[in-house]
């Protein structure tokens, strides 16, 4: 399996020669993008009516974009090497396919997209690694030489295949490099199984090995409390700002993003200590990691376009907190720190799976922290339901569907029989909860650690 890692390192100070070059090469970078863009809106082969009457791109592929305003953007950029003509048809199709999803977000067409970015991102025969050197290539046998001075880091990351480089340029005559590094890794073999469920303000996960099994509580509170702490300071700022106070050191807008950046960077060092927190676990017992796949929750919370207040699905309060809530940068940290060391990452859909009960397997709605069940009367932390329950349905899912499932690989015998074990012990493990929920309820919130 290829896993990337992005470095990043800054250029020497560059001669003036040097930097007037490399910000020419920019500034035509941006003119190619922002021409294909224009090209594309303009032409009616890539512009396609969906039933409602909004009208979408068909961004399948690059080469389609290339290939029909190749000998137009020749013209135009006689100076440039051909391949730049490649990178710009790449980055013009990210845009457009970005710009689609939101046009279809919002039901309606969004003004016309365009390239802004102060950087380039390249293909690797324009701009490649030599020694301590990245050769940029301008025109067909002519070069440019930027030198930099490698970094710890970077020393520890390097490895002899590398991705397309991008290059951003500073006012201060220097030159951002973003070198995304190709490893091979090989996956374990995994012996036991781990699934996580995220929630508001903890993560739990059980590990289920052929023998015994665990469920592990990690406290995530301190991430949703700065959330709200910040949101209350830009809710003053803007407000005092509205009001017409005479004496402003920093324009709103200057302040609002000097506290959002902080707040970002402070749930970032959180995020990634719980992420290290899990890895250990996952490391320690070699195991599968299951997560749930969180993809368009946010639309189920959205507002609801022509309702008044009391007609909406959530309130506002609900509506700002979950918007908040950074499951998907956890899961991505965690998946790429678990793929580094070997270890496969799956998602599973996650739906109904804090609303089954665990003893019946009938479906109750549940509001509150205490999942109290219709039919026959279990009650059980609902946090604790919902880790096992995804298991389960991952694991049943796999050995239904053993010819059937197209995206994964299909099983092998010895797979099959450790899926089979760990059904049998998760059966196991699920009727010794029900035995003493009570028990594990009172454990739950004293102890962040309980095994069996
Ligand atoms: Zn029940």
């Amino acid at each position: 399996m290829k896993t990337l890692k992005t470095v990043r390192i800054r250029s020497l100070k560059l001669t003036t020669r040097k930097y007037k070059k490399i910000s020419y090469v920019l500034t035509c970078f941006k003119e190619s993008v922002n021409f294909l863009i224009e090209k594309c809106v303009e032409n009616a082969y890539f512009q396609k009516v969906s039933k409602k009457g909004t009208s979408y791109f068909d961004y399948s592929s690059y080469p389609k974009i290339r290939k029909s305003f190749y000998f137009e953007w020749k013209s135009l950029f006689p100076q440039l090497h051909t391949h730049y003509c490649h990178s710009s048809a790449r980055i013009t199709k990210d845009i457009l396919k970005s710009w689609n999803t939101w046009c279809f977000k919002k039901r309606r067409c969004l003004d016309n997209p365009a390239y802004k970015r102060n950087s380039m991102k390249l293909e690797r025969c324009l701009c490649h690694l030599k020694g301590n050197y990245i050769v940029l290539v301008i025109e067909p046998r002519r070069k440019l030489y930027i030198p930099f001075q490698p970094s710890n880091h970077y020393n520890l990351l390097k490895t002899e295949n590398h991705g397309e480089i991008t290059l951003k340029i500073n006012p201060n005559r220097t030159v951002d490099i973003f070198i995304p590094f190709i490893t091979e890794v090989k996956i374990k073999e995994w012996k036991s199984l781990t699934s996580i469920d995220i929630n508001e303000r903890s993560i739990d996960l059980i590990t289920l090995y052929p023998t015994t099994s665990e469920i592990t509580r990690i406290d995530t509170s301190n991430i949703s409390t700065t959330h709200y702490t910040y949101s209350l300071k830009r809710k003053t700022i803007a407000n005092r700002i509205d009001n017409g106070v005479k004496y402003q050191p920093l324009t709103r807008k200057q302040l609002l993003s000097k506290y959002g950046k902080i707040e970002r960077n402070k749930t970032k060092n959180d995020l990634h200590e719980i992420a290290n927190k899990v890895n250990k676990i996952i490391n320690k017992h070699a195991s599968l990691v299951i997560m749930e796949d969180l993809t368009n929750i946010r639309q189920i919370n959205s507002r609801q376009k022509n309702l008044k207040k009391w007609q909406q699905r959530k309130s506002k309060n609900i509506r700002r907190r979950l918007n908040r809530w950074n499951f998907k940068q956890f899961q991505q940290y965690l998946d790429y720190k678990a793929t580094s060391t070997g270890h496969l990452v799956e998602y599973q859909n996650p739906r109904n799976t804090s609303k089954k009960c665990l003893k019946c397997g009938k479906l109750t709605p549940c509001k509150t922290q205490i999942f109290v069940c219709k039919h026959c009367g279990f009650t059980i932390n609902r946090q604790i339901q919902a880790p096992i329950n995804i298991a389960k349905k991952y694991l049943t899912n796999r050995l239904k569907n053993f010819n059937k499932h197209k995206n994964v690989a299909s099983p092998v015998p010895a797979e099959m029989q450790l899926m089979k074990i760990m059904l049998g012990e998760l059966r196991e493990f699920k009727e010794h909860i029900i035995r003493d929920a009570s028990h594990y309820d009172e454990l739950y919130h004293s102890i962040s650690i309980l095994s069996t």
